[in-house]
């Protein structure tokens, strides 16, 4: 006998990993795919046009606008908001539920306020913040990049400062300094039983 509703047998949890712009989530993400085949991780979709290298269906689904507004409008995305002022990024629900349902640990790596949403209607999600080891090695890592202009630069770090200040609302943190150490750091997490946090 174990204490769960007989449907949620074998149902996984749900961690949500946010944190504030260039702190490393994708990157921190794709260690995680790369290294645990086990872990299934949402693929979100996008109205922002691909960087070089990105692939449709493998670091986003990419989009037009047409297209998005009948996924919000079908009720197809868990969550979705508009990302620094630029484009619009949700979850595809269906692909989450298949996934808890098979029981396999299951990541989105969304922003803040997606993240909120969430929280919201999937309270049992794990929710965890990554941090940057300060805000000067976050701002490195952003001008670092190079991906973008100086004004999408400025609007990213502002976006930054709010993001860190909501640490508090998340249920454990753990601090970006290096990406394979976050990355098993989050793994142990998810393959944790609830019990044990
Ligand atoms: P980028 O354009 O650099 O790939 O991502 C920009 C931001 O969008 C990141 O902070 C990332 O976490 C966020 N993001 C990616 N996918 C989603 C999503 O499905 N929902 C939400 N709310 N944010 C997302």
């Amino acid at each position: 006998m174990t204490d769960e509703a007989p449907g949620d047998a074998g149902r996984s949890r749900l961690v949500v990993l946010a944190g504030p712009t260039a702190v490393g989530k994708g990157t921190v993400a794709a260690d995680v795919r790369r290294r645990h085949p086990e872990v299934w991780l949402s693929v979100s979709a996008t109205t922002r046009a691909p960087r070089p290298g990105e692939q449709d269906g493998v670091h986003y689904w990419f989009v037009d606008d047409v297209r998005f507004d009948e996924m919000i409008e079908r009720g197809e995305l868990l969550e979705w908001a508009v990302v620094h002022k630029a484009a619009r990024y949700g979850t595809p629900r269906q692909p989450v539920e298949e996934a808890l349902a098979a029981g396999r640990p299951a990541m989105l790596e969304i922003d803040l306020q997606g993240a909120r949403q969430v929280r919201e209607t999937m309270p049992d999600a794990l929710f965890v913040f990554l941090k940057p080891p300060s805000w000067e090695e976050l701002v490195r890592r952003l001008v670092g990049r190079g991906t973008e202009t100086e004004e999408e630069r400025e609007r990213r770090l502002e976006t930054a400062r709010e993001e860190l200040a909501a640490e508090a609302e998340f249920d454990v943190s753990i601090v970006n300094h290096e990406v394979h150490a976050a990355a098993e750091e989050l793994v142990a997490l998810m393959t944790q039983s609830p019990t044990d946090l």
